[in-house]
């Protein structure tokens, strides 16, 4: 595709746009006194028109059936996990069996851990990425915590060269291969949410069974946001969140992956609850423990049916579509910022772009460290009705996401960046 920087392209490529009649299914946000540029999907993905209708139907049957709506309600509670499994299963490349939508991130990564974390004397080491979000960091260290270890003697953090803003998967292959010795579990962010960078899961996944481990990835990032296969590159198991560009609201209920070889497998310890149980025995309150097959034997808690309305409601609009529809959009609409960025900004003198320049290995958002003001910079973009995402100490992450954003929303929103700068650079001194 060749780019070119001009309004005129961007509107073009808007009208040619096969999926220009998702953005109308969102409601989109106003910010200094019209519709924003809304390029923080990564955080917080928006509202679907349809998620309103969703939950008021859950608040009508709960009103008119009371606790008959385990049964009765239109999408009856009791079932109401399954419902979301076909489409989570599209979207990571799973089977319908391997997928759950349950609790949130950092707990089911807990609850991941008790099942692939089982440390031996000789086997407990657990490899990440430096600078990991912070809540998967302090969920690996309270865990070992809790088991007794050291976290200093078992994570293992693989960082960037120096120089260097982003791994090399060459660098993560090596040190799995290196500590094949005493590894027991490699979990890496499928997609980085500072850097921006898509890890190569095939091969990490890979590298990771030949050194004896499980292999966990925690998809916050990349579910709905790149093509993912996780049954077919035999990830272990998985976790995501579904606020972000599952688009299921603040505090959206998350899901987990587990892989269909640990289907059956009831020895993997795991903690168990109620909802996990057998569910033709499930009421029958019974002593002992006997856990669903497949993901669902990893429920604890009854489902959260407003949340899960909310993610139905998301879902559907992706079930609309598939990911190599909104990938194939996404590439040309990062692909397109990039070009931009690179146009106003050629030999680097205001920001660098810190994702991985190759489109294989990142997904919608770019990383861009500014070199200078970076806060006043960023908060006159803010000003001028964009939202992204200031990340200390100088970054900001911006995402245009498939689903509702615009090549004219591109295009303007560089034209913001620019004159953010210009005046920034003028008004102030240099630094
Ligand atoms: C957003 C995000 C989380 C958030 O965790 P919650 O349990 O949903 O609050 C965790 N890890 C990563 C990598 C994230 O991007």
């Amino acid at each position: 595709m060749k780019f070119i920087n001009s309004l005129q392209f961007a509107k073009k490529m808007d009208h040619e746009d096969p999926l220009r009649s998702f953005r109308n299914l969102f409601l989109i946000p106003k910010a200094a006194g019209k519709t924003a540029i809304y390029f923080a999907g990564n955080s917080l993905g928006l509202q679907p028109k349809s998620t309103k209708k969703f939950i008021s139907e859950e608040l009508e049957d709960w009103a008119t059936l009371g606790v008959e709506g385990h049964v009765q309600a239109r999408r009856p509670w009791l079932y109401y996990h399954r419902f979301t499994k076909k489409a989570l299963g599209k979207l990571v490349g799973a089977k319908p069996t391997e997928v759950v939508a349950m609790n949130h991130l950092t707990i089911n990564l807990h609850l991941m851990m008790v099942s692939f974390y089982r440390p031996t004397k000789h086997r407990y080491k657990i490899l990440t990425e430096a600078g990991a979000f912070s809540s998967d960091q302090y969920a690996f260290e309270s865990h070992i915590r809790y088991l007794g270890m050291d976290p200093d003697k078992t994570i293992i953090e693989i960082r960037p060269r120096a120089g260097e803003s982003t791994v090399r998967t060459a660098d993560i292959l090596g040190s799995i291969q290196e500590h094949a010795h005493d590894l027991a579990l490699v979990v890496i962010g499928g997609v980085q949410y500072y850097t921006g960078q898509f890890f190569d899961i095939r091969k990490i996944t890979q590298a990771g069974h030949a050194a004896g481990a499980y292999v966990g990835f925690d998809l916050a990032h990349a579910v709905g946001n790149v093509p993912l296969s996780l049954h077919k590159h035999e990830v272990d198991f998985a976790v995501w969140c579904s606020y972000k560009y599952l688009n299921s609201g603040p505090g959206a209920i998350a899901g987990v992956f587990v892989h269909a070889r640990h289907a059956t497998n009831f020895k993997l310890p795991r903690f168990a609850g109620w909802w996990g149980h057998d569910e033709r025995n499930r009421f029958k309150m019974q002593k002992g423990f006997s856990p669903m097959e497949g993901a669902d034997g990893w429920q604890l808690s009854n489902v959260p049916i407003f949340q899960s309305a909310a993610h139905l409601a998301a879902l559907e609009i992706f079930e609309q579509t598939t990911m190599s529809v909104l990938r194939k959009k996404s590439l040309l609409l990062t692909g397109y910022l990039e070009f931009l960025l690179n146009e106003f900004d050629p030999e680097e003198q205001h920001y660098g772009i810190i994702t991985p320049r190759n489109p294989a290995e990142r997904g919608s958002q770019l990383s861009l460290l500014l070199k200078q003001h970076g806060r006043t910079i960023f908060e006159s973009i803010s000003r001028s009705g964009v939202i992204s995402d200031w990340r200390e100490p100088h970054v900001i992450r911006v995402a245009p996401v498939p689903l509702y954003n615009t090549f004219e929303e591109v295009f303007r929103f560089v034209g913001v960046v620019k004159k953010a700068i210009l005046e920034t650079k003028r008004t102030m001194r240099p630094v």
